[in-house]
């Protein structure tokens, strides 16, 4: 339904007990300057996680730029599942001088949250723990048509190693139909070259039925996707695009983009899939390293 993310319909997969108490969800956004991350976060949340003014003929003010690695928090209840959406906005890589590490203080924060959330398991006292750890980072490639950087590439083996990482192609009204369907293939390709693995990767007691919902992302995957900047009131119905050279793009319109290919891979059908891989392959990867370190 317009204005919800749609997690309460995945309100029968989730245990009992997260729904009971509620439960924390933490998506970060990652990539050069100017790619839409901040603008996508606004899309895909719709008014829910809004900071920005809109004028009365529809057009949106132009996002302020991020300067430091950020979260917002937003208490969502739809049904009766709660959730608490933390969205971690991230400066641009090209804002940093030196570019030959950019992607380290991203890293160094993901690990920052795997480390308290140890901090509070060991503790003698422990109250429910307050979960910060990233259940899911979206990776943004700029739209060139071209090879993946060596830059993107050394970012996402990085970053693969401690988080699910989502590649996603920023600003994909960019290109035409044709090339982004050449441009999605060459990224699979050097994916597979390289040895990035973005989420949903295959896991031990995989049933048919997760294999077929992994296929459903790998077809889409990299999700080209596009943020909003425009809002119209079409038949009591509001109608969120963007304006292009080459007409209007529909971000809710799965024949126009994957925004929302993307936004149903998060809440609804992975939603959990992503939680589990977080505690069961990353959170766990990094207490194991952690505590078999003598100190
Ligand atoms: P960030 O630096 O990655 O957070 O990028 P912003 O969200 O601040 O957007 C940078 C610029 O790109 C702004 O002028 C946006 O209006 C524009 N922009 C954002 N999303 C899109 C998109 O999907 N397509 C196009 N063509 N431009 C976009
Ligand atoms: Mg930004």
């Amino acid at each position: 339904a317009q204005g919800t993310v749609g997690f309460h319909s995945i309100g029968d997969q989730l245990q009992r007990r997260l729904l009971k108490q509620g439960f924390t969800f933490n998506v970060m956004v990652v990539g050069e300057t100017g790619l839409g991350k901040s603008t996508l976060v606004d899309t895909l949340f719709r008014g829910q996680v809004s900071r920005r003014s809109c004028a009365p003929n529809g057009d949106h003010e132009p996002l302020p730029q991020t300067v430091e690695i950020h979260t917002v928090t937003h208490v969502l209840q739809e049904a009766n599942v709660r959730m608490k959406l933390n969205i971690t906005d991230t400066p641009g890589f090209g804002d940093l001088v030196d570019n030959s590490e950019c992607w380290e203080p991203i890293v160094q924060y993901i690990e920052e949250q795997h480390s308290h959330y140890l901090d509070a398991e060991l503790a003698v006292n422990r109250a429910r723990i307050e979960d910060s750890r990233i259940h899911a980072c979206l990776y943004f490639l700029p739209p060139t048509g071209h090879s993946l950087s060596p830059l993107d590439v050394k970012a996402m083996l990085e970053l693969q190693k401690l988080v699910n990482v989502v590649p996603v192609i920023g600003k994909a009204d960019t290109l035409t139909k044709e090339e982004l369907h050449a441009f999605k293939e060459r990224v699979r390709e050097d994916m597979e070259t390289f040895g990035i693995q973005p989420f949903p990767q295959p896991r031990e007691g995989d049933e048919e039925e997760d294999m077929l919902r992994m296929l459903e992302v790998k077809e889409v995957m990299p999700f080209a996707v596009v943020g909003h900047n425009h809002e119209a009131q079409i038949d009591g119905q509001t109608v969120r695009y963007r304006k292009t050279r080459y007409g209007m793009v529909n971000v809710d319109d799965r024949s126009h983009c994957d925004s929302a290919a993307l936004k149903e891979m998060l809440f609804v059908t992975h939603l959990q899939d992503l939680i589990d891989a977080t505690a069961s392959v990353h959170y766990e990867a990094y207490r194991r390293s952690n505590l078999e370190q003598p100190e």
